[in-house]
């Protein structure tokens, strides 16, 4: 038995952790299948319970890159995790947190490094082991799917604002502390 390099998860005979993710992923359209009932998926995720799937899914692949910051920036990951942060305290859609994070980094601002490039230097304290993992998500019922990858962002959070100083910020401020979104909105 190994485990994954980055966030630990424990892996079958010839497993890789993209194949934990992808197993995830497939109890993640079966969720949908089952709350769509005959509507096709694509129809079904642009309905008002088809947010459900959206969250579902955000929250898991969201998790996953933050407990997998190799070739992924700093300003990157650090964007993901206030934007998984928001919607779990149910301050922003994810839809708005997509179109920031569209606005951030269409221009010069790179998402990804460079193959064997390892952690951005810039992110400073990261967690090396997490509560919960994909492991944890790849294996439930469909109807428990969006409470096990909520429960997956929440511990994945937890687990690097325990990390590092000065996060996270109080629930009750209505500002995040971070200006650059205001003022980001007002130059354009
Ligand atoms: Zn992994």
């Amino acid at each position: 038995m190994t485990s994954c390099a980055e966030c630990g998860a424990r892996l079958g005979p010839g497993e890789t952790c993209t194949d934990l993710f992808n197993r995830m992923l497939a109890v993640e359209w079966a969720m949908i299948g089952r709350l769509g009932g005959g509507i096709a998926p694509e129809a079904f995720l642009a309905t008002a319970a088809g947010s459900i799937g959206t969250r579902a899914h955000f929250f898991a692949v969201g998790s996953y890159q933050l407990q997998h910051p190799e070739g992924l920036t700093a300003a990157a990951l650090t964007g993901l995790l206030l934007g998984i942060g928001d919607v779990l305290a149910g301050r922003r859609g994810v839809t708005d947190i997509r179109l920031d994070a569209r606005r951030a980094f269409n221009g010069p601002q790179r998402v990804r490094r460079g193959r064997g490039e390892g952690r951005d230097p810039a992110l400073g304290k990261w967690p090396s082991a997490w509560p919960l993992t994909v492991a944890d998500c790849c294996d439930v019922d469909p109807d428990d799917y969006a409470d096990a990858v909520r429960r997956l962002a929440e511990a994945t959070v937890a687990a690097i604002d325990a990390v590092r100083p000065g996060a996270p910020s109080p629930p009750q401020s209505p500002r995040r502390g971070t200006p650059q979104p205001g003022a980001d909105r007002k130059r354009r």
